[in-house]
């Protein structure tokens, strides 16, 4: 340091423990500090009494009207204390300000006089017993917003260049400190706003993710994104159903403007995400995608159960109770559908009416709850016999109707002839009596072009199995 010729006391205490190195060392450190600008302010008032081999180092800051100038960070030499707080009405001292906007710092060799700090004299000088002052002006994007003081207590001494340079060079610091202070506060709100969403939301570039969020992650399962794009996609691929349009390449991830995409992915956990992606432009450029997942399971089981629920309503109204069968309703609706398409086709459609031998009989044997059981019986029986394309239905009473398609008058009377000849084999049990059934079969179109002249047929040829002595089948007149 440049021999103080003023206050040589102070300058002995200066050039012992101040190492001609304290800028450069914080030049070293200075890194350490990007994350915290509390600390990076606290160091730069340390090293200011160090480098220039002052008692007092502050840094002040202007608020936005230039109305109040307040004390960031004092540290004092002797008590080795940093302090805060302290304020100076700014519009109180204008040839100061006045001062400050120049470039160079201001060296007030003698404080009192100088016309530049003067204004201090009584109220601040004095008092503390500051005899030179040494300002360099912190600025940002080019306006004065604040002040890098070293105060050398006791008279007046001789600022060198090479303090003043020094002290400028304090000053750009305090300015860079400032400026980190903003940014992590920027990014701490931009954190705060991603993490605000319910949504999952990673941001990438060609091969990095360059942002994410904690939702993000536990909808995807990570601990921590991956930061190579490739192991990302692997991650989701191992977990979705189909995971197209995502990440594929370079190309996909910088897709224009009219890029944005909207789509739903499968998990294969079960889970359903909407996925929104859009373009990230950087001053004009597209440098990335965001995209965002939501998680719609929960609306999409809603959904599902309400259309389940919907079919479930709609097949209700189809249904006989009982039986559980299609209804007669359903039956003429399906029978007409059957004619329509087997027309086309050049296809027969077999029609078979069937009624339980004296059912009245087992009513009153056995009982009405019997009768049920038999109805059931039949119908379970019927279910069980036919292909998935034939229909049954209850008809009525103890009546059931079977619409059975490709097929003509001789295959279905035979379907309901092995029917016949398994039921009136079979033996009773305690809850289901032997019981057998008579049956009338038509076909279409051979017997009929419509439903109500088929299903008359059918009629006419049960009456006559009826008439014929009951358990038997009749196709022909
Ligand atoms: P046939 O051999 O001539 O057909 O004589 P049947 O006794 O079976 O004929 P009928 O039509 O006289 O009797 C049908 C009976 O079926 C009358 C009715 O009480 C009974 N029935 C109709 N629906 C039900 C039902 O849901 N449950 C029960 N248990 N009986 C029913
Ligand atoms: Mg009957
Ligand atoms: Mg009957």
């Amino acid at each position: 340091m440049t021999p103080n010729t003023h206050d040589t006391a102070a300058a002995a205490g200066a050039t012992a423990d101040n190492p001609p190195d304290a800028l450069s060392e914080l030049a070293r450190i200075w890194r350490r500090y990007e994350g915290d600008p509390d600390g990076a302010i606290r160091v730069i008032t340390e090293t200011g009494c160090k480098a220039i081999g002052v008692a007092r180092c502050s840094v002040w800051l202007l608020d936005e009207g230039h109305v109040t100038l307040r004390c960031l960070d004092l540290f004092e030499r002797e008590s080795g204390q940093h302090s805060s707080g302290i304020a100076l009405a700014a519009t109180t001292f204008p040839g100061y300000f006045r001062a400050l906007e120049a470039e160079e710092p201001i060296a007030a060799d003698d404080a009192h006089t100088d016309p530049r700090t003067c204004e201090f004299s009584a109220g601040y000088l004095t008092p503390l017993n500051i005899g030179a002052m040494l300002d360099a002006p912190v600025r940002m994007g080019g306006a004065l917003v604040g002040v890098v003081c070293s105060e050398h207590i006791g008279g007046a001494r001789t600022w060198s260049r090479v303090e003043q340079r020094d002290a400028a060079f304090l000053g750009s610091l305090a300015s860079l400190a400032l400026e980190l202070g903003q940014r992590a506060r920027r990014e701490a709100l931009l954190a705060a706003t991603l993490e605000s969403t319910g949504e999952g939301i990673v941001a990438v570039d060609t091969e990095r993710v360059v942002a994410f969020n904690r939702r993000f992650l536990e909808m995807w399962s990570l601990d921590a994104p991956p930061r190579d794009l490739s192991l990302l996609r692997l991650h989701m691929d191992g977990r979705t159903r189909k995971l197209d349009r995502f990440l594929a390449d370079a190309s996909d991830v910088l897709a224009g403007p009219d890029g944005d995409t909207i789509d739903v992915v499968q998990l294969t956990d079960g889970r359903t995400f909407e996925r929104t992606g859009r373009p990230q432009v950087l001053r004009g450029t597209i440098v990335g995608r965001v995209w965002s997942y939501r998680d719609i399971s929960q609306q999409r089981r809603a959904e599902a159960a309400l259309r389940a629920s919907e079919a479930h309503m709609r097949d209700l109204a189809n249904r006989d109770g009982l039986t559980g069968l299609f209804n007669r309703r359903y039956a003429l609706e399906q029978l007409g559908a059957a004619m329509v398409a087997s027309e086309g086709a050049g296809e027969p459609v077999g029609v078979a009416l069937l009624d339980i031998d004296y059912f009245m009989a087992i009513n009153d044997t056995h009982g009405h709850n019997t009768g049920d059981a038999v109805l059931r019986d039949l119908a379970r029986v019927l279910g069980e016999r036919l292909r998935g394309t034939d229909l049954v239905a209850r008809y009525g009473g103890e009546e059931f109707v079977v619409v059975m398609r490709r097929a003509g008058r001789e295959q279905t009377a035979a379907v309901m002839e092995s029917l016949r000849s398994k039921l009136a084999d079979r033996s009773g049990t305690d809850d289901v009596p032997r019981y057998t059934f008579s049956c009338g079969v038509a076909e279409f179109p051979a017997d009929g072009r419509e439903a109500t002249v088929l299903l008359g047929k059918a009629d006419e040829r049960l009456y006559a199995a009826k008439d014929g002595g009951r358990n038997r089948v009749i196709a022909v007149d």
